[in-house]
């Protein structure tokens, strides 16, 4: 049985319906996956995301690997006994958060402590809990993730936001150019049951443009890779524009594999990019607006939503649960009023609320 099978395809856009079989499950497309790295998602914890039905749970490589470290999980009998989580696990490749986080050098050889140096042996970081200089390479990336015990896993592709221009990420794409085939090769070692139950995903970057995409796709789509995940979308791309971008570049892959977008929070383009083609997103979005006291809750037609801030001082009276149609725990347990209340007193309590709330929301 092929792992990923495609049941049916809408006849007016790219969006389908399908089943990615995993070792630990079935995940039924196109999904959200929640994020299970719990520094990121404050104090939910992974295995709280079955109450939504959550099939398979995404996580940072970077994160798992700083704290508490890749061989520590490992020795503890992987990713999943380390979460009390059973059903899949997909990781990123670490170099998306590296982009995104912290300024590249790329035209400046000279490292300065606290910037990432790229050069064509991988991205070496100082760290921001030891300060201790770290090294992540295509052949790291990919054994960490598989000391994980992850049973999707990405290649590390270093991309720069859109925003750096096409000079930088033209030379970063040339620095990199042959990681996709390192991380191939490091992926070769490994046992074959390991390799038989692990799905490996090629990264690509969406904010290379026209060419630079040509080329990363020509780079990334060598056999032997199982699917596609997107990064780098950043937020400040135009509905527009993000949606031309994606079609282009979903138009010259091959659509018998499964393709992830990650880092995509806004819920409207969550729906055109699933429109576009994409079968599996991740963001932090649910969590990184909870932390900032905001809630999303349907509205209006199909597809509609509102955000609900909490910083607002009128939300102290308002004797209604975010989503009345929600049922979560948040929602069955506690009006916006005291939501707003513990917001207003600094009661870190709404992170965790907001966030069980939040996370239905992108998994209804
Ligand atoms: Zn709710």
């Amino acid at each position: 049985m092929n792992f990923f099978e495609i049941k049916k395809k809408d006849s007016k856009s790219r969006a389908r319906l399908a089943v990615l079989h995993t070792s630990r499950g079935d995940v039924e497309t196109p999904a959200f996956l929640p994020c299970g790295t719990k520094s990121l998602t404050g104090v939910v914890y992974a295995k709280e995301h079955k109450f939504w039905g959550a099939r398979a749970l995404q996580v940072s490589t970077l994160h798992h690997w700083l704290d508490p470290g890749d061989q520590t999980i490992k020795k503890a009998g992987g990713l999943h006994k380390v979460l009390d989580w059973d059903r899949a696990i997909f990781s990123d490749s670490g170099g998306g958060f590296l982009a995104e986080k912290l300024v590249p050098r790329l035209v400046d050889p000279r490292m300065r402590v606290s910037d990432v140096l790229l050069t064509e042996e991988g991205v070496t970081f100082r760290s921001g809990s030891d300060r201790t200089l770290k090294k992540l390479t295509p052949e790291s990336s990919v054994q960490m993730q598989l000391n994980f015990g992850s049973d999707a896993i990405q290649t590390l592709l270093f991309v720069p936001p859109a925003s750096k221009g096409d000079k930088q990420i033209s030379k970063a794409l040339r620095i990199c150019a042959d990681w996709p085939a390192r991380a191939r090769q490091q992926f070769a070692k490994a046992p074959l049951e390991v390799r038989k139950k692990t799905l490996l995903f090629a990264t690509l970057g969406f904010s290379f443009g026209g060419k630079l995409s040509e080329n990363s796709i020509r780079a990334n789509d060598a056999p032997g890779a199982d699917g596609y995940a997107v990064c780098g979308i950043g937020q400040a791309v135009a509905k527009s524009e993000f949606s031309r971008r994606l079609r282009a570049m979903i138009g010259r892959l091959d659509r018998s594999k499964p393709l992830q977008v990650s880092g995509l929070g806004d819920p409207k383009k969550i729906i055109l990019a699933i429109d576009c083609g994409a079968d599996l997103i991740d963001s932090l979005t649910p969590y990184a607006s909870a932390s900032l006291g905001r809630a999303l809750a349907f509205a209006g037609q199909p597809g509609g939503y509102r955000v609900i801030e909490l910083s607002d001082a009128r939300m102290q009276t308002v004797q209604e649960p975010l989503d009345r149609s929600c049922g979560c725990f948040t929602c069955l347990n506690h009006f916006q009023a005291d939501l707003a209340v513990m917001f207003g007193k600094g009661d870190e309590t709404y992170w965790r609320l907001l966030g069980l709330h939040n996370v239905k929301f992108y998994c209804p």
